[in-house]
């Protein structure tokens, strides 16, 4: 048949579909740019309805399989995610490896790629008859490079003598990056007596020799340092790829259906590069205190604004009914279901002219491409960067967990695309009211803000030219892709 001749790529996931949405584009772009058929392999675990919607809305070249379930009962209750996501891939190995093997007889299997918590798994690929096996590392350059020096960082004095990265005298100091606090460091190495360090340590042992090559989801124009130096061919790690930004697309077709909010429709009515978009990622929510200082810093800097709401973390002790804030929120609204009654009480309608509040979701690279939208309020998310870095868009930096905190180092002090606004100390790490109205206006009209813009304009100039033929992650790519066609015979 027609597609036999096409060369073949299994991708396989971790789970979650912010570990799904970029590998799924790569295997876009594989087809799209390099004419490829794929497959994008996903664990038992991370079966949904709406992740298998969306794999089904990827063109009939990429097909979706999923693995057999692997036993995890055996786990401690409450063992942490990296722990969960970490030993479903090892124990999954056998049944790769045989997933590759019968793919290897029905089509023109070149290259099997995993992605961050799954180089256990590269071992299947040479199991299975020898096919190159790739990491694909859906962050940036600075993520990888803590990553391939963890275990030395693990072993050395500093650490055992200070015993967490958080009381490191100095900042962590890897080839070409940006210098990074130990208390800004990846939120898992924070407790190194935990099972999550343990893994992430295991990971980047691996990382040093699994895999033939990495492919990273940034650009160099991102991290030109970085990539400097990790372009630079070394003994002890594979070669490392920038291939990046891999952002999910907008397709014309689709775009309909994605506006049950009102997002689009209400920045349609807003004036050109008016608006402040706020969102945390596909999962991150705020405190109830936090919660209330950002909405009256919104209120307070007077910006149009557009944010996507989640119900608070601690929001089930405020349903209790005796919480002392509890006369602040509007009990016109069912907390249990609706993120919004969570919001000061009488905010939405004070801020109806000025704000558009959604629970949960928006359409995030519709708003972000927007010509109202001027800044956007992110958790730092890798995904989300870059999105907004294609975009045009400057930020403001609000990181989270995960690698949020060192990507807002990076961001803030290195590139220059992002402001941060001052954490009170004295208030937990509580973001106050007056400190987000500052940091919104400074990034809406400040001189920073425009310093910011102009910035990332350079760089979503560089991103867009990149991912062209002649450009620095075009070529690269188009570089590994041959090495894979070369070493299949074609
Ligand atoms: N996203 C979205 N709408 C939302 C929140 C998130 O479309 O309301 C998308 C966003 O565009 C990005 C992904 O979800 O592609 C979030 O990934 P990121 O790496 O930024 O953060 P994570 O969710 O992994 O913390």
């Amino acid at each position: 048949e027609a597609t036999a001749a096409a060369p073949h790529v299994v991708l396989l996931s971790s789970p979650g579909m912010g570990h799904v949405a970029p590998v799924a584009e790569l295997a876009r772009r594989l087809h799209d740019a390099h004419g490829f058929t794929a497959t994008v392999l996903t664990y038992a675990s991370s079966d949904s309805a709406a992740q298998r919607a969306f794999l089904s809305s990827l063109p009939p070249a990429i097909a979706a399989a999923t693995l057999p379930p692997v036993h995890l009962g055996d786990l401690p209750a409450g063992a942490a995610i990296e722990t969960l996501l970490s030993v479903e891939a090892e124990r999954s190995v056998p049944t790769i490896t045989s997933f590759l093997s019968d793919l290897k007889s029905t089509t023109n299997l070149v290259a099997f790629v995993a992605d961050l918590f799954g180089a256990a798994t590269l071992r299947a690929a040479r199991d299975a008859g020898g096919v190159p096996g790739f990491l694909f590392f859906p962050s940036n350059l600075l993520m990888l490079s803590l990553m391939l020096h963890l275990p030395r960082l693990d072993a050395g004095d500093d650490l055992a003598a200070a015993g967490e990265f958080r009381h490191l005298p100095d900042p962590v100091r890897l080839p070409g990056c940006v210098p990074v606090p130990g208390a800004d460091i990846l939120q898992p190495l924070q407790d190194r007596s935990s099972d999550a360090y343990r893994w992430m340590v295991r990971h980047g042992e691996r990382y040093r020799d699994a895999p033939a090559g990495i492919l990273v989801n940034t650009f160099d124009a991102a991290e030109p340092a970085t990539a400097a130096a990790l372009r630079c061919p070394e003994p002890w790690r594979p070669p490392v790829y920038p291939i990046g930004p891999v952002i999910r697309q907008h397709h014309p077709a689709a775009a309909g259906g994605e506006d049950a909010t009102g997002c689009i429709g209400w920045l349609d009515a807003q004036p050109e590069g008016s608006v402040l978009f706020v969102s945390f990622g596909s999962g991150g929510a705020l405190s109830l205190a936090q919660t209330r200082e950002l909405a009256r810093g919104l209120e307070l800097a007077g910006h149009r604004f557009l944010w996507v709401v989640r119900a608070p973390t601690d929001g089930g002790a405020a349903a209790g009914g005796d919480n002392p804030g509890e006369s602040y929120y509007d009990g016109s609204r069912s907390k249990a279901g609706d993120p919004l009654g969570y919001l000061p009480v009488g905010f939405v309608e004070r801020t109806k002219g000025l704000g558009h509040v959604v629970p949960s979701w928006a359409p995030q690279t519709r708003v972000l491409a927007h010509r109202a939208t001027a800044a956007m309020l992110t958790h730092c998310g890798w995904n989300s960067v870059l999105e907004a870095v294609a975009a045009g868009v400057p930020m403001v930096a609000w990181p989270l967990y995960a690698e949020q905190r060192q990507n807002a180092v990076m961001l803030c002090e290195e590139t220059m695309v992002a402001l941060r606004p001052k954490v009170g100390d004295a208030n937990g790490g509580l973001v106050l009211a007056e400190d987000v109205a500052e940091v919104v206006r400074e990034v809406m009209e400040g001189e920073k803000g425009e310093a910011a813009r102009a910035k990332v304009r350079e760089l979503k100039e560089a991103a867009r030219k990149g991912v062209e033929p002649g450009g620095a992650s075009y070529e690269t790519l188009a570089k590994v892709v041959s090495e894979w066609k070369g070493a299949a015979g074609y």
